[in-house]
């Protein structure tokens, strides 16, 4: 990306090229086995970005980050792609849990900022459950007051890294059984806590990112709740609206960048060459191309104070569908030979492009609100937040 960077701007992308380029080590996924060891490497950057003070550059100074303005989170990104450096294991603690805790914690609850961002503590997301996903209105997961407690007893499905992670942030059904979005509330969860169990699920790729989290009369103290009783839904909107936002959108681009450098070096080498793999892979350039600036759109947005409702979706739904686009392009360009006997990153890499039209909202789910948010279509019976 050609820019005219400030001297700070210049002074950021340098600092961070000479971190990466000491620290990133070649090969770094095809060295972890397993998605255990996986886990404990990425754990162990966490712990290597704090040291050098680029665990949490979008955060506020205050709460021990850079402030990085617009340009400096693309260029955050850029570096981060062209040096194919791990994003670390505590993003949901980082870019979810901790907006929530400077927006509505109170001050014993904004203790854990500083080990989120020292890579000590990291946290999953317990909102979906089986029969509230898209609908989370519908969650069963409920918490019942007990003097100074919370009692705590339901389930959570499809909860990423749940098996690395110290506590999580919880989704429960404070108000009536039919309260929908009136009666949740979010609690901050130790998931030592006695009464929790986490069995991870299997996925297509060989890897158990996810688990299902069970809860049976968990004892959560009051001081857990995070703002009010039953006034959840708002910390639930703001919480999908940053996890479909710029940041999350640009870190993709990361990934997608990453796979289209590698597709490219496959298909140059190939003699006879493609003509129809080169036109693809123009497309998929283009749209890659299109994210950056769409995802720095949005972000110069956000720091005009503008909140542009509904272009997060459009963003998400973008970016998604994108890097789906571009699975199907790598399996039409190495055919059979993607599956059978190419390094397993490559069948993960395809798994994962679906996965991302599905999380934070599904791409069904992002149409819908384009439609009502952006073109201001009358909502009838859609559903989905
Ligand atoms: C990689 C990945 C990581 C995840 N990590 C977490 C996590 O850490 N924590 C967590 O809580 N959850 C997590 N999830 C769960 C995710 O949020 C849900 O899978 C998602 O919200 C969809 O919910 P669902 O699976 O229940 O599908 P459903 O809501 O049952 O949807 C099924 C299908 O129906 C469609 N549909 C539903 N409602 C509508 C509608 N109103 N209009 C049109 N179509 C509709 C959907 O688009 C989908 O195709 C993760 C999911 C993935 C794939």
């Amino acid at each position: 990306m050609a820019l005219d960077l400030t001297g700070r701007q210049r002074a950021f992308r340098d600092e961070l090229r000479a971190f990466y380029a000491k620290h990133v080590e070649p090969g770094w996924r095809e060295r972890c086995a397993d998605f255990e060891e996986l886990g404990r490497y990425l754990l162990d950057w966490e712990r290597v970005l704090a040291g050098a003070g680029w665990s949490v550059p979008t955060w506020p100074a205050e709460h021990g980050g850079r402030d990085a303005d617009a340009v400096e989170r693309a260029i955050f990104t850029e570096e981060t792609a062209r040096f194919d450096a791990p994003e670390g294991l505590n993003r949901l603690g980082k870019r979810l849990v901790a907006p929530v805790l400077w927006q509505y914690g109170t001050p014993a609850q904004r203790e854990h900022l500083e080990r989120i961002r020292s890579g000590t503590e990291v946290w999953c997301q317990g909102f979906s459950e089986p029969d509230a996903g898209s609908d989370l209105v519908n969650i069963r997961t409920r918490a019942v007051r007990d003097g100074d407690e919370w009692v705590v007893d339901g389930a959570k499905i499809w909860t990423s890294f749940a098996q690395f992670a110290d506590w999580i942030i919880l989704l429960v059904r404070t108000g009536a059984a039919d309260s929908r979005a009136d009666g949740i509330s979010v609690l901050l969860v130790d998931l030592r806590s006695p009464g929790i169990e986490i069995s991870p699920i299997q996925t297509i790729s060989g890897r158990s990112e996810f688990n299902e989290v069970s809860f049976s009369d968990v004892r959560v103290p009051v001081a857990n709740l995070v703002g009010d009783e039953n006034q959840g839904w708002a910390i639930v909107r703001s919480v999908l609206q940053d996890e479909r936002g710029a940041d999350y959108c640009l870190a993709r681009y990361s990934d997608i960048r990453r796979i289209l450098t590698d597709v490219a070096r496959d298909v140059s080498a190939a003699k006879p060459a493609s003509a129809v793999h080169y036109s693809r892979l123009g497309t998929d350039y283009a749209r890659v191309y299109a994210i950056q600036v769409l995802a720095s759109d949005l972000l110069e947005r956000g720091q005009r104070g503008e909140a542009p409702e509904g272009l997060e979706s459009l963003l998400k739904l973008y970016t998604t569908e994108t890097w789906r686009t571009l699975g199907d392009d790598q399996v039409r360009v190495w055919g059979s030979r993607y599956f059978d006997g190419g390094p397993a990153e490559r069948l993960h890499d395809y798994a994962e492009s679906r996965h991302y039209t599905i999380s934070a909202g599904t791409s069904e789910i992002q149409r819908n609100l384009i439609a009502s948010r952006i073109l201001a279509l009358p909502s009838g019976r859609r559903k989905g937040a």
